[in-house]
């Protein structure tokens, strides 16, 4: 069967593109077909026309598209599956224009809205609405005009034969529509299987309260109370009746399950109105890597499943280290951050502390996008005696301070033993970095502080001798230690180490010490980092630590892997740590 599938715009908008990425990823074979509305997508899967229709539900930036939610309500029209694509805006033009001779700047509505702040800076160029992406940079081309200007993507400049004048210009650069894909209420059984039985589901309704005293409270009382968590609440006054507001709500879950199917029956008694638009298929989003389970906690298949197997060294050279003494595992406290337990911990900051200004920024921004430590070198093993060697004691005090200020506990490197004593009185974790890890004196001396160490894998060190290393600490009597793979020295030459995330699983069944993971000095290459964060996190490591600086051309030490703080966000969204709220923040002047 081939699919009949409607979108509003032409070839080259951002809803042709999401529609063609989709039939692709399913194998699916569909015919396409641009319409000049929202309302004549609706009608066209209404008539039978169509299949199925795309519908914009919301957008990051500009929020809720009220004609997709109210046309799905107004003609039962039964939503499928939730799609989002990341938009990404650039200024298009023609070849040789520049964005100081801009006069016109054609957009769909939505993108308009989506790049108010950079539109505002163009204070000679009109901002003219266009039925859609494509339309627009087609009229652009058409015009020949190099002061005109139409908002889009890199694929329909390609496609216009225009050129981008300005890159990544929406309000944020992770702008994102969420789209609704829907079927009308008799769809053959074809067109209702693309919503995939089993997957994860989300709810959308639209509703009116009562203009009473606490209608809104009592109706999200209804939905609190019956265990359904909320995904979105945005309002707007019901046009012509004064004091009245209509909700545009999304859930997690389906209406079909009775504790959601009772708690809507009981909204509907309590509301002024209420239009469930139906359940669908939630986007993938942004990846949230589940950890991989611990094999070692996890209960036995059966009674007599056998323990896993130690190495002979387990007993004879780290026996407190081995798994058998702790099975458990050892959850490890740093200033109130529990590294070890369920929360996978993102330590963030940069290589080394090199002003006030860059730390109290670089602290501030980390802790925006949800890591719970803040990590700084002062004292830094540089492989040649010219290169910055660390700000020392003043750079430990600017750490503390940057980190007081964003709430986050500190970890610094701690190069020799002299250094011990004050440094462990002035932060909250040790850090023992790779070309000390053998450094046996200076292992025994964190060993006798209360402390928590973070031991770094040494460059060309065996997991047996890392987990020797931390026996060092251990039989100091200090407990607390997390370990951390960060690469070792292999044949490759492509990266900067080769991150053994093997080590992971094999230290996580051998040993009860909590495990980290540094994809900044595994990989050294800033764009490679993203990925392998995710799969640390995949692979069971407790956290990660990475390096990001405001501006890492100018950083010290380390620029080639320095994260900006964009890509920091970019891999705390795909982790599923962003806090709610933090992009409202952080876009706040
Ligand atoms: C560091 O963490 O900045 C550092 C020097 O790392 P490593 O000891 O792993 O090279
Ligand atoms: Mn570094």
């Amino acid at each position: 069967m081939t699919l009949r599938a409607v979108y509003q715009g032409t070839i080259g908008s951002y809803s042709h593109a999401a529609l063609e990425k989709l039939f692709q990823a399913r194998k699916l074979e569909a015919e396409l077909e641009g319409q000049p509305s929202y309302q004549r997508v609706a009608t066209a899967v209404v008539s039978g026309a169509a299949d199925v229709g795309l519908l914009p539900l919301d957008s990051n930036i500009a929020g809720t598209v009220r004609e997709g939610y109210d046309l799905l309500a107004q003609y039962d029209l039964v939503p499928l599956l939730e799609l989002e694509e990341r938009v990404d805006h650039h200024l298009l033009g023609l070849p040789g224009a520049t964005v100081s001779d801009v006069r016109e700047v054609l957009g769909h509505p939505l993108a308009l809205a989506e790049c108010g702040r950079f539109l505002g800076t163009l204070a000679a160029a009109r901002a003219v609405p266009a039925s859609d992406t494509g339309a627009a940079a087609a009229e652009v081309a058409r015009s020949g005009d190099p002061k005109r200007t139409a908002i889009g993507s890199l694929e329909t400049a390609k496609r216009h034969g225009l050129v981008s004048l300005a890159e990544t210009i929406a309000d944020h650069p992770e702008a994102r529509t969420r789209f609704v894909l829907f079927a009308a209420p008799k769809a053959a059984a074809e067109v209702r299987a693309l919503s995939v039985p089993g997957s994860r589901k989300k709810t959308s309704l639209v509703l009116a309260t009562r203009h009473e005293h606490g209608a809104l409270v009592n109706s999200l009382s209804i939905l609190s109370n019956a265990g359904i968590n909320l995904l979105k609440l945005e309002s707007r006054p019901k046009l012509g009746k004064p004091g009245e507001h209509l909700f545009y709500v999304d859930l997690e879950g389906d209406d079909r399950e009775p504790r959601i199917g009772e708690a809507l029956a009981a909204l509907r008694a309590s509301a002024l109105e209420l239009r469930v638009i139906g359940s669908y298929d939630a986007a993938g989003g942004p990846t949230d890597v589940p950890r991989a389970p611990d094999t070692v906690c996890a209960p036995p298949r059966s009674a007599d499943a056998p323990p896993a197997e130690m190495p002979a060294s387990a007993a004879k050279n780290w026996p407190k280290a081995s798994r058998p003494t702790r099975p458990k595992g050892t959850r490890v406290v740093v200033g109130g951050v529990e590294i070890g337990g369920d929360d996978f911990v993102v330590v963030a900051g940069p290589c080394s502390v090199e002003s006030r200004a860059q730390v109290t920024e670089t602290a501030k921004h980390v802790a925006r996008f949800g890591a719970r430590l803040f990590r700084g070198g002062a004292f830094k093993p540089r492989t040649n005696p010219y290169a910055f060697q660390g700000l020392g004691w003043e750079g430990v005090a600017l750490l503390g301070e940057a980190g007081r200020a964003a709430g986050l506990p500190i970890v610094s490197e701690v190069m020799s033993i002299d250094q011990v004593e004050r440094m462990a009185r002035e932060v909250d974790m040790l850090q023992i970095g790779a070309r000390n890890m053998q450094n046996f004196d200076l292992l025994r001396a964190v060993g006798k502080t209360d402390r928590p160490v973070l031991l770094k894998r040494g460059l060309s060190a065996s997991l047996d001798e890392l987990l020797a290393a931390a026996e060092y600490v251990l039989a100091e009597g200090n407990p607390n230690v997390v370990l951390c793979e960060r690469g070792i020295r292999t044949f490759e030459t492509a990266t900067r180490n080769t991150l053994d995330l093997s080590a992971v699983p094999v230290l996580r069944e051998r040993t009860h010490l909590p495990v980290m993971v540094d994809p900044s000095h595994g990989v050294g290459v800033r764009r490679w980092i993203r990925p392998l964060c995710r799969a640390a996190k995949a692979v069971g490591a407790h956290g990660i630590l990475i390096e990001v600086h405001p501006n890492p051309e100018e950083a010290k030490s380390d620029k080639d892997q320095a994260l900006t703080f964009e890509d920091f966000r970019t891999i705390m969204d795909d982790l599923g740590k962003t806090p709610w709220g933090a992009e409202l923040e952080a876009a706040a002047p």
